[in-house]
């Protein structure tokens, strides 16, 4: 059996359990690894589409959004993080009678200097032809509303991190974990690790079996299916195809729906029926998706201490939208450790 000792051992090597590698790192810690078995084709990373956005409901969500646009633009400038993706817009699309909800969120914006447009049905049907707008739809349009690999994303910060400290140890699927002697110890038949500090960002596939891991507090996980376009942008039959690379991503609050540009090649939806873009889409040009993701009741996530447990940290849940925050996230992870472990959660996202 192999047997391995660390400070901290972080579960998952998605973007989460990355970007709190990476902030770890930059703080100083050392000794620490990663455990992570399928993170190239298991995680909700690995099928993530990658859109980058700031408005959401939640205000909370508006807040995690912002801090992550700004920590992404200096890694950039850094040169930490290699990719340079060019904005193609976002919009949100929502019933203007949820108009007023929406003002807390829409300041949070305001007051960063993120910049935003609203868009009404009159304006929209000029400025954004290429979507179907009814009388009562609004949206908030977001000029800097980006794509980003995830898997780029992480081997940047993970490549940063191995180079200070960080042991990867891969192919490792943690079947038990158990306090014993004032440490954890993660094990499976193969492998046996030890470590002071546990960081649990483990995603939607092991979120709803913490109970048979051995940790409490189990979540719950959801299916999505999406659907990839098998052909680049400009073999599908799209209207104003030479202006595809205009095309934003968006979301629709009212039915649920998304579909984004990923790196101005291929389109990626959540449903077929995409009455909302005002094309016809062939079924067989596109390619489905099953993918897992992490859902906390409310769409709300868990960053933080877990109480009951020593020096153990969740950093999950938040359905569906983790990858547009989870540099702040990996930030308050990291934070929270280096002001000495207090048990109490530090952020219920
Ligand atoms: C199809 C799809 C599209 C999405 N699109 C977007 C989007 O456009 N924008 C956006 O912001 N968000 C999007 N999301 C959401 C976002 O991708 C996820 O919320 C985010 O990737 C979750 O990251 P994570 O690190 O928490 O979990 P994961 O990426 O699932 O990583 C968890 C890791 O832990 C490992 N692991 C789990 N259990 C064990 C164990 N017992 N032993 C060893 N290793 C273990 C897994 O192998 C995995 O690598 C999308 C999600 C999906 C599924």
């Amino acid at each position: 059996m192999n047997e391995y000792e660390f400070d901290i051992v972080i579960i998952g090597g998605g973007c989460i359990g990355s970007s709190i590698a990476f902030h770890l790192a930059q703080k100083g810690f050392r000794h620490f690894a990663i455990v992570d078995s399928g993170r190239k084709n298991l995680s909700a990373t690995s099928q993530s589409g990658g859109l980058l956005r700031v408005f959401h409901e939640n205000t909370d969500h508006v807040d995690l959004a912002l801090r992550h646009h700004e920590l992404k633009k200096t890694l950039q400038t850094q040169n930490i993080l290699l990719e340079t993706n060019t904005p193609n817009g976002s919009l949100y699309f929502f019933d203007r009678r949820r108009f007023n909800d929406y003002t807390l969120n829409l300041h949070k914006m305001e007051a960063a200097g993120y910049p935003f447009e609203i868009v009404t049905a009159k304006t929209g049907a000029t400025r954004f032809p290429m979507f179907a707008w009814n009388a009562d739809s609004w949206a908030v349009y977001e000029p800097l509303g980006n794509h980003a690999s995830a898997n780029q994303f992480c081997d940047d910060l993970l490549d940063y991190s191995q180079h200070s400290g960080l042991t990867m140890i891969d192919n490792f699927e943690v079947e038990r974990i158990c306090f014993f002697r004032d440490r954890y110890r993660l094990f499976n038949r193969a492998h046996s690790v030890f470590a002071k500090t546990l960081i649990f960002a483990g995603g939607a596939r092991s979120i709803p079996h913490l109970h048979e891991l051995g940790i409490g507090h189990s979540l719950k996980a959801q299916e999505l299916k999406v659907y990839k376009s098998k052909e680049s942008l400009s073999t599908l039959n799209i209207s104003n195809a030479a202006e595809n690379s205009a095309i934003p991503n968006f979301f629709d609050r009212e039915k649920l729906q998304y579909s984004g540009v990923v790196g101005q090649q291929r389109l990626i939806v959540s449903d077929l029926s995409l009455e909302k873009l005002n094309h016809c889409f062939d079924p067989e040009r596109f390619q489905e998706i099953w993918a897992l993701d992490c859902y906390a009741p409310q769409r709300l996530g868990y960053a933080g201490f877990l109480a009951g447990h020593p020096r153990l940290l969740l950093a999950t849940g938040w359905g569906g939208t983790a990858f547009k925050f989870s540099l702040e996230i990996g930030h308050r992870i990291a934070q929270a450790l280096e002001n000495k472990p207090i048990e109490r959660s530090i952020a219920h996202a």
